[in-house]
Formats: C-alpha cells, structure tokens, sequence
C-alpha cells in the first residue's frame, strides 16, 4: 500500500515535494537493518501524525541503507555483530537526534504554534544512519578523543545524507535545475533545514545549530586550539559539529569537482560523480589512521583509494578540493618510508590472517615514542599498492584532573598511531612518527570543548550541577580495567552552545 513520504527534509519541499510512494521492503533475512518501534498501518498518512512520521522515518532509514550499499556492497552487521538497530521515531521531548550504538533516536519538541519531528527529516535520518554505517567499517573511530576525528564523524553523517539525496532521479533533476555546477547554495548540500529552524525558534538565531548545516562552504582549515569551543552558526568553533564543516566541505567540493569535470553535465553523469566521490570516502575511512591531523589523513586516503580504484583520475578533483579548505594533502607522503625499526616487517599469520608485528619492533617504537618500553599496541592492517601496511595504535593516557574537579583521577586516551611497513624485510615507520604531546594537547582541547559545550554525564550529577536540563550527553566516565576513562556513548545530530531548554 502506497505511503507519504518527504523525499530530503520538511523545509526542502519547495524542491522535493511530498511524494506517495510503494515503500521499501523489509530487510532480507542474510542482511543488517532494524527493529521498528510504534508501528503504524500502511497507508497514505497526513503529516504531522503518529503514522506517517512511523512510515517517514523508517523510509528514510531504508533508503539510507540502500544508498550504503550502493556504495559499499552489503550491509551484513552493525558495530559489534548486531543485526539489528532499534529506530525509534520519536523517543520524547527535545530537538535532537542520536546514535548510541543500540539505536537511532529521533525526537519532537513544539514551540508555538509547530512541532518539529527530528526523524521526519530524511536528512537527519540518514545522518544518524551515516554515523551508524561509520562505525560499522572503523569503530575504533567512535571513541578517539581528537577534535578533527570526531568532526570527521560529524561531516560522515552529513555526507551519507546529501549521498542519499543523490541516489534520488528526481532529486538529482531539480538540483542541477537549481545550481547547474553545484557551485551554488542548494537544498541538498543544506541538511536538516526543519530541525534547525525549529533550534532557531526554541534558541534564538547565536545557538550554533540554529542554521543548516552546508557541505558548500568556504570555512577554512585552522589548528582547533587556536578555535573558540562554541560560535554562532556562521562561524567556526572546535565543537565537532561545526568543525566537521570543514571535511564536509572538502568532500562536496570533490564531488562538485568531479562532476564539472565530465563532459556531460546531466543528471546521469551527477549519479556517476555521486557514487565515485561516495567510494573514495568509504574508502578512506577505512583506511585513514588515527591520527590527531585526521582531514588530512582522510585527503590523502582518498587519494591512494582513488589510484587503486580508478587509476588515479581524480586526484586533482581531492587534491585542489582540500586546498581549498587549506589542508595541502601532499598524499605521496602517507606511505612514504621515514625511518627503519629495529626487526622484521609485519607479516600475516594463522588461519584469520591477522596481522602481527614483532616485539622488538613495538619495543622500539615505543623508545622513538617516548612511552613505556612495555606500552601495548593494538595493531590492524589494510592492503595498498599490493603491500599489507599495519596501523599499529598505542593508547597514551592523558589526566583531565586539571581540568575540572570531577575529572580527578579521570584520563583520556590520545591515540599514537603509526603506520609501519616494509623495506627490504625490515620493519619501517611510513609517513612519520606521531607527536605524542601535541596528541595529548589535542586532547585536552577536545575535553575541554566537552565541558564547555556541557556534554559529560557524572555519576553523581544531579540537573542543577550538570548543567541545562535535557542538554544531550555524548560522553561519560567508565571504569576500564581499573581506570576512570572519560568515553564516547553517543554522537547526535547538533551540538553547540549550553542553551538551556525553557
Ligand atoms: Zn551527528
């Protein structure tokens, strides 16, 4: 039975109209998908109903699973093995949305005379499904405390909804009608238009997310200490959502790059573009190491995808796009050898292939490292050029006592990644060595934007003490073998300044 449903976001439909339409089949049994909550009779629905926002949201969600798959091949299992995700349309009263590993979450709020349903956005649908697909392919990225990281989660969200847009005909039509080189402000570059105006109404026009976010953009690349930790929605701040803006900006330039590249401009040739720029990203994503300059580790990755996949041919496309955004990629030096370790490369063994490095090679990483000489690696591996290359990670604790009296005896971990190679059979540190202390500084910068920006959850907090009721937490301190870490629980759809709900 057909059902009624908002092809990009509520605010969109001057351009992508309301459409009924025969929605998407349940998932196959082999495949990921979702377990449904409220459900609703099939059925052309009025918006504003329980209904529809049931048959709105699940839509969207579906067909952001399909756009992943177009791109990725399929989805078998979330984070964690899951099977299944919980969609819950509508879990109360705030103007939000989030991702938390178990679900995604959408809400509504009324201000005045409107009600704004965060899930009846396909835009914030398919961005919370975005960070959900994230870290299926690299969850080890949901918990590292750098600011360009979590951003890059951020700009991911935003990128899988614009992505799904473009697997829209329809949508793709009335874009190049509207901006023909996709060089100007559009309504698919633009996300979550409804729930930003709604942000607005509740806030005011300074709280950070009272704008859309957009993807075309001309933000450029700063060092994120030398950012204020909250600023009004024109302007850029270290808080991960508005920093995002910046990789988001690099991402859509390459499509728009690509696309104006082809001698075709029609809306067949912005599918092609579409699906080429959502590869390179996957790609990279998978393969970017955790480092504190993550925008540019992500470039340069979209450019070695770029040459395994296609042969190179639109490495300019990647490259001016991120110069641009003032993040110079200089990708060649990703995989360039640096300096030779003491031992042999890193082989693959056992029946799982796994990768292993030996000891005295992490015993001398650790000496160039200034860490313990017993420091734990965790070490993982990709294929590039026909060579294996591990990523191996050394967890460095940062304390955070000095920043906030109920963070005494909490730490966080700063990454130390290094990619290690081979030369000759002997182990070798490729690209260069990690500044441990520059990482642990990015750290506390990231905490204290947290902190700025409300978003740790204490044990003992009551409302008063946490700061703004209902303000969404995407942090808490948990105990990990013995030790009080401050670690990721959710990602959501806004962040930005502690304004209070009335
Ligand atoms: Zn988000």
């Amino acid at each position: 039975m057909p059902i009624n449903f908002i092809p990009n976001d509520p605010l969109s439909q001057a351009f992508a109209p309301l459409r009924t339409i025969d929605p998407l089949p349940e998932r196959p049994a082999d495949r990921a998908g979702f377990r449904f909550s409220g459900v609703q009779g099939e059925g052309e629905h009025s918006v504003g109903t329980k209904e529809f926002l049931f048959w709105q949201c699940r839509e969207a969600a579906l067909r952001s699973i399909e756009t992943w798959e177009a791109l990725n091949g399929p989805l078998k299992r979330w984070q964690g093995n899951k099977k299944t995700l919980l969609l819950r349309q509508d879990a109360g009263d705030d103007l939000n949305a989030y991702y938390d590993r178990s679900s995604l979450s959408f809400f509504h709020h009324t201000s005045g005379q409107k009600t704004t349903y965060s899930g009846a956005s396909t835009d914030v649908v398919a961005h919370e499904a975005g960070h959900a697909f994230l870290d299926a392919i690299r969850p080890q990225l949901f918990s590292v405390n750098f600011t360009e990281t979590g951003a890059f989660h951020e700009a991911f969200g935003d990128l899988v909804a614009i992505l799904t847009a473009l697997m829209d005909p329809l949508t793709r039509e009335t874009l190049l009608a509207e901006s023909p080189d996709l060089r100007t402000a559009n309504y698919v570059e633009a996300t979550a238009e409804d729930l930003s105006d709604g942000i607005r109404r509740e806030y005011g026009a300074s709280h950070a997310a009272s704008k859309p976010r957009r993807a075309l953009n001309e933000f450029v690349w700063q060092h994120p200490i030398l950012l204020p930790h909250s600023a009004p929605p024109d302007e850029l701040s270290s808080e991960i959502h508005s920093f995002g803006r910046v990789v988001s900006g690099c991402v859509y330039d390459t499509l728009a790059n690509i696309f104006n590249s082809r001698p075709n401009r029609d809306e067949q040739s912005l599918l092609e573009a579409a699906q080429t720029t959502g590869r390179l990203l996957i790609g990279a994503a998978k393969i970017a190491p955790s480092e504190s300059r993550y925008f540019r580790a992500v470039g340069r990755a979209m450019i070695l995808v770029d040459s395994e996949l296609n042969g190179g041919a639109n490495h300019l496309s990647i490259r001016d796009a991120f110069a641009a955004h003032n993040i110079p990629l200089g990708s060649s030096a990703m995989l360039a050898p640096v300096s030779l370790l003491a031992g042999g490369a890193p082989s693959m063994s056992g029946r799982s292939q796994k990768i292993s490095i030996p000891k005295s090679v992490t015993t001398d990483l650790a000496k160039r490292l200034g860490v313990a000489s017993t420091a734990k690696f965790a070490v993982q591996s990709f294929q590039m050029a026909g060579e294996t290359i591990a990523e191996a990670i050394h967890e460095h604790e940062v304390p955070l006592g000095g920043l906030d009296r109920r963070l005494k005896g909490v730490v966080a971990f700063a990454p130390a990644s290094v990619l290690v190679g081979e030369v000759s059979a002997r182990a070798a540190v490729l690209g260069g060595l990690p500044d441990v202390q520059g990482a642990a500084d990015e750290v506390v910068q990231f905490v204290e934007t947290l902190l700025d920006n409300d978003r740790v959850k204490y044990e003992d907090s009551n409302a008063a003490e946490s700061g703004a009721p209902g303000r969404f937490k995407t942090h808490e301190i948990q105990s990990v073998r013995g030790k009080r870490v401050l670690t990721r629980i959710a990602f959501d759809c806004f962040g930005g300044c502690g304004c209070s709900h009335g």
